[in-house]
């Protein structure tokens, strides 16, 4: 792992080690940075858990990666039926020891310090934040989230204390936050089922690794969308953020990295929208780790029959909380009774979809999302404006954004009832209100295109100088 400088001297490569929790919505990220800092002439090692883990014949061959073997993971870390916060909190747990150790061994292994420029990780992970800081390595934090909502994030300390945190009374859920604006109190983020008490211990100890050993943060998000978020989150943190985003934009010349997906993408969808008429389908997915319970999906099937639009349903292995012990794992939920006779070929069933080439694809219309950060980026970044439908964490605070900030979305509504979202549907996929989203969305799009990588260009450098 050499360069050749201009003066004709030859030195070692910098070599940058980065490490995601392993989600869909973070690991794909974080190997699109991973080719991106090897584009930049940097030497790279992934380090990854054993759950999920990256396949290395689908990567840049010069990328290296090493396992950690974290400590088997608790049914908390994997169950679909946990929430968020303690999939966090035991992945935290289990990669804290692990990540320390294979991080000290890369060090005696590849030269030490003066080998390994900084460590990038996952901004989730405190535990290996802390680990890398422990040994002497400068910690870059990599947020896969927008600015928004890592502003929201760090501000729940103090939210709480001034008693905006749920459980709060109904007539206070549309005021204003102050200092978050246009965050109204039921935009912030939240986890069902957790107090206000657990999401402050974790944010606590999320902004303590940051604060203790983190020398930047990278997100991946564009200033045209959120410049006074990110300048704000600058002034607060008082370190540098690396708007490095929409890093899938940023693959024009080189291959992408493969994505990572929990199931086969099923290709026969992209057939099935050939033979429709341009902008004419409704793209439904909620992501990878949100779940509804059987009520709200069989509201979404009939909502969907009833609009009389096409349309084209992700419905994931454990997308419906409870389905059953005979479904088994791999088995999709099963589609309420009679909804395939109704709809016939209107619609179409996948248990997982090439997205971003679904989203790229001519015949679609506007996409009903949860408003998964990589997932409503991907939508700006086609043009398709938006139904939003948030479950968890930040996607509350996206889909304001995306609704009021950005005016490329409607919401389905806070509750999910068959006539309220065929109507929903058919209102944005008309004219009239659907017409003006796409055209911001379209406008949107363009300043996502014009995103250069000149943020990447200035990350590479800083890291170069650590
Ligand atoms: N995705 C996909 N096929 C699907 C559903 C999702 O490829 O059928 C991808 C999508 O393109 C996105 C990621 O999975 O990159 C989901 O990330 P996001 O941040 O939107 O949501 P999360 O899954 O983390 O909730």
């Amino acid at each position: 792992q050499e360069q050749q400088l201009s003066n004709g001297v030859r030195r070692r490569r910098r070599r940058v080690v980065l490490f995601s929790l392993p989600f869909q919505g973070h690991l794909n990220p974080t190997l699109k940075l991973a080719a991106l800092l090897h584009a930049g002439g940097l030497a790279v090692t992934v380090l990854h858990t054993d759950f999920n883990a990256p396949d290395p014949a689908r990567h840049h061959p010069e990328l290296t990666f090493v396992p950690i073997h974290e400590t088997p993971l608790p049914d908390a870390a994997v169950s679909p039926d946990s929430d968020i916060l303690a999939k966090l909190l035991a992945l935290n747990a289990a990669c804290a020891a692990p990540f320390r150790d294979a991080l000290a061994s890369l060090l005696l292994c590849s030269g030490g310090h003066d080998d390994v420029a900084c460590a990038v990780v996952d901004g989730q992970c405190y535990a290996a934040m802390r680990a890398a800081g422990e040994l002497g390595v400068p910690v870059l934090a990599l947020r896969t989230d927008s600015a928004a909502a890592l502003r929201n994030m760090l501000a729940i300390p103090r939210l709480r204390d001034a008693g905006y945190c749920l459980p709060i009374k109904e007539e206070r859920l549309d005021e204003p936050v102050p200092g978050l604006e246009p965050l109204r109190v039921r935009d912030l983020i939240r986890v069902d089922g957790c107090d206000a008490g657990e999401l402050c211990s974790f944010v606590a100890s999320v902004a303590g690794a940051v604060g203790a050993w983190v020398s930047g943060v990278v997100l991946n998000t564009f200033e045209a969308i959120e410049e006074p978020e990110l300048a704000a989150l600058r002034r607060e943190l008082s370190l540098p953020a690396f708007a490095v985003g929409p890093l899938h934009m940023l693959f024009r010349r080189a291959p992408a990295p493969a994505e990572q997906g929990p199931h086969a993408p099923d290709r026969s969808c992209l057939a099935w929208l050939d033979a429709r008429p341009p902008r004419s389908v409704l793209y439904v997915s909620l992501g990878s780790l949100a779940c509804v319970g059987r009520g709200v999906f069989e509201e979404m099937a009939w909502g969907l029959a009833g609009s009389g639009v096409p349309f084209l349903w992700v419905v994931r292995p454990g997308f419906v909380t409870g389905a059953g012990a005979s479904d088994g794992e791999e088995a999709p939920p099963p589609l309420p009774d009679g909804f395939e006779e109704e709809i016939k070929d209107r619609g179409k069933i996948v248990r997982w979809a090439p997205q971003r080439e679904v989203l790229a694809h001519e015949a679609i219309g506007t996409f009903w999302t949860h408003c998964g950060w990589n997932s409503t980026l991907e939508s700006v970044c086609e043009g398709v404006p938006m139904l939003v439908q948030p479950c968890f964490a930040d996607q509350m605070v996206t889909a304001r954004y995306v609704t009021h900030e950005w005016g490329v979305g409607m919401a389905v509504g806070e509750v999910v009832e068959r006539g309220r979202v065929a109507q929903a549907v058919k209102k944005v996929m008309a004219g009239g209100d659907g017409a003006q989203m796409r055209e911001r969305a379209r406008h949107l799009k363009m300043q996502a295109s014009d995103a250069t990588g000149s943020a990447m260009d200035g990350l590479v450098q800083y890291i170069m100088s650590l």
